[in-house]
């Protein structure tokens, strides 16, 4: 089955959905952004589950382009993806890694049999990748991944310049 893709408007922790992404740092201890209003909304659960993975699979954090899964407290989904967006380079080409996140977020979606998944543009904001630019990433990479037990990625976005960039590649 094809995976269908959306674009809203709004704030991506109150959505309804089985799997919410967070535009993550490597330490996975929270930070500005989707991560401090995911952190804030998700209530403590979130970031004992976080520091329990950097005692243990992952001591030096997160990669870059990798992927991880916690509950998600108190927020209206089952579970956050965290994943580790890349900072924007001028002189270095990090488009691989950007895809990766939402690859990788997708697989681990997949796994955990998520069928709706929201994505912030994630490197988008504290990180400074140009919006149009994580637009076309984000929505090239879901569109050709492989087909899952994933029926929808709502990519949700903040202001109107991102839904304008993310409806132009979407259209
Ligand atoms: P990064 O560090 O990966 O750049 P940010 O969280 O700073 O991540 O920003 C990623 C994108 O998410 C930006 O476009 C920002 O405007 C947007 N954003 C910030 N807070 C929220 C939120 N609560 N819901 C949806 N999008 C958000």
């Amino acid at each position: 089955m094809s995976t269908q893709l959306d674009l809203v408007q709004g704030d991506i922790t109150q959505q309804d959905v089985d799997a919410m992404v967070n535009a993550a740092n490597s330490s996975l201890l929270g930070g500005g952004g989707v991560d401090g209003a995911i952190h804030r909304r998700g209530g403590p659960e979130i970031l004992a589950e976080c520091r329990k993975l950097r005692a243990s699979h992952h001591g030096k954090g997160l990669r870059t382009g990798h992927a991880v899964a916690t509950t998600a407290g108190l927020l209206p989904a089952r579970h956050v993806i965290h994943t580790v967006g890349p900072r924007w380079s001028a002189t270095e080409d990090r488009t691989e890694l950007l895809a990766s996140c939402y690859r990788e977020s997708l697989r681990i979606a997949a796994e955990l049999g998520a069928r709706t998944v929201a994505f912030p543009a994630i490197s988008t904001g504290i990180y400074g990748w140009p919006l149009d630019d994580g637009a076309r990433i984000a929505v090239g990479t879901v569109r050709a991944a492989a087909p899952s037990v994933v029926e929808e990625v709502r990519f949700v976005v903040f202001d109107d310049r991102a839904h304008e960039a993310f409806a132009r590649h979407l259209s």
